[in-house]
């Protein structure tokens, strides 16, 4: 039997020749839940979604489109990336086909076929994978640690020695044989490497989401000046989330607000201002890095503990289906501010040995959980989203500039 087939589409002015693939459907169930055969095409889900509009009409028009094996479509397609999913269209559906969480399965598949490495794909349907590369890159942390960086043997015998006129762990001072500026450089080189290998996965694959979308699209023209005017779109909606704003209900949006900003803040932190803020002086609590920290804690802690009530109590159709990526985004995330929380809590107590050994653990979670999430999984939307909300914005330029010609054209 043919596992695929030609279909032809008249499409106004041009033909447009779409392939149906016979086992997308299969392969879109390792992603996530898969009840799009309960959708009977009614369209309350469109009409009940506060983002959807004229040209990018969503959930529906997806779900067709896996109905009908349109790979290719979908591949093109922004409208996953547009949807914040406010579960809005699930409550809804009257045919429980959770419009919602398709959306959202989508979106890990669309991930997975931006990413070049195919970890991404690895990551989201295999928890083996992704488990263990956390795992072996957090030992690796350690080990790198206790190799190359170990605590002096004086953090054991003399820990006074290690705490500063404040009372607080001289942070930095606790390795034999290099000073202080040095422990803070060689840390700063290690995130800087990070940074940088994670910013171009992520650049290759943002990329490739716009050949897709973009250039292999050959019904759409991109007029040259909506790439310029059209760009500040993705900053503000990434500053902003502004979208999310518009479902109804609006704590949705605070909180994602809340740890969007919470964990650029800790980014920044950690990478860009690290010789600002890892320092051996005890700063007073008003000080403003302590302010922004605490922000960004605030932040991020609000969003773990709801969502994860939430996820445990399945009341709220968005989070009834959790996926394996959804909690381990959860676990990690959490781990990472308990363990930062408490590097905190030993520094100002004045203990040098717990000091140390949460430090390491916390970047043992803190670097996997960064270079996985981010480029390959459930952060990677940080990125994706506006640049789709960016892309968006230029196929409704096309859009208008075609509408403007054939009308030319008949007048
Ligand atoms: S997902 Fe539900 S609401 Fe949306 S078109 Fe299908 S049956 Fe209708
Ligand atoms: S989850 Fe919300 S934003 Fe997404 S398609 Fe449904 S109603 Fe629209």
């Amino acid at each position: 039997m043919k596992n695929e087939l030609k279909i032809f589409k008249n499409n106004g002015e041009q033909k447009m020749r779409q392939t149906v693939n016979t086992k997308f459907k299969q392969e879109l169930k390792e992603f996530g839940v898969g009840n799009w055969n309960a959708c009977f095409n009614c369209g309350n889900c469109t009409a009940i979604c506060g983002l959807t509009e004229n040209g990018f009409l969503f959930p529906r028009k997806s779900i067709q489109s896996i109905q009908m094996g349109l790979k290719e479509n979908l591949e093109k397609s922004v409208d996953p990336w547009l949807c914040y999913y406010c579960g809005e269209c699930s409550d809804t559906c009257p045919r429980d086909a959770n419009p919602g969480e398709l959306m959202m399965s989508l979106r890990r598949y669309l991930t997975s076929t931006y990413d070049w490495t195919g970890l991404s794909k690895k990551f989201y349907t295999s928890k083996f994978w992704e488990i263990g590369f956390i795992a072996f890159f957090g030992a690796a942390i350690i080990a790198a640690f206790l190799i190359f960086l170990p605590p002096s043997q004086r953090v054991y015998s003399n820990p006074e020695a290690f705490v500063n006129d404040q009372g607080g762990v001289m942070i930095n001072s606790m390795v034999d044989g290099i000073s202080s500026t040095q422990f803070i450089k060689i840390i700063e080189y290690g995130d800087w490497t990070m940074a940088i290998i994670v910013a171009l996965l992520l650049i290759s694959n943002i990329f490739r989401m716009f050949y897709k979308v973009i250039l292999k699209d050959k019904s759409i023209h991109i007029p040259f000046f909506a790439y310029f005017t059209e760009f500040f779109q993705l900053i503000y909606n990434f500053l902003t989330q502004a979208r999310f704003s518009k479902c109804e209900k609006k704590s949705y949006w605070v909180g994602h607000l809340l740890l969007m900003t919470g964990y650029t803040i800790m980014f920044m932190v950690i990478v860009v201002l690290l010789p600002e803020f890892q320092i051996e002086e005890v700063k007073p609590w008003y000080h403003w890095q302590r302010i922004l920290g605490y922000y960004a804690t605030f932040g991020i802690l609000y969003f773990l503990i709801i969502a994860a009530i939430e996820r445990l109590r399945k009341s709220d159709i968005k989070f009834k289906f959790s996926h394996e990526s959804d909690w381990l985004f959860i676990i990690m995330l959490g781990l990472t501010t308990i363990t930062g929380i408490l590097i905190n809590i030993f520094r100002l107590a004045g203990m040098p040995v717990l000091t140390y050994y949460m430090f390491v653990l916390h970047l043992a979670i803190l670097v996997p959980m960064i270079i996985v999430e981010v480029p390959f999984s459930k952060w990677s939307h940080l990125a994706y989203r506006p640049f789709a909300i960016y892309f968006a914005k230029l196929k409704k330029a096309s859009y208008a500039q075609q509408a403007i010609k054939s009308q030319l054209l008949t007048t």
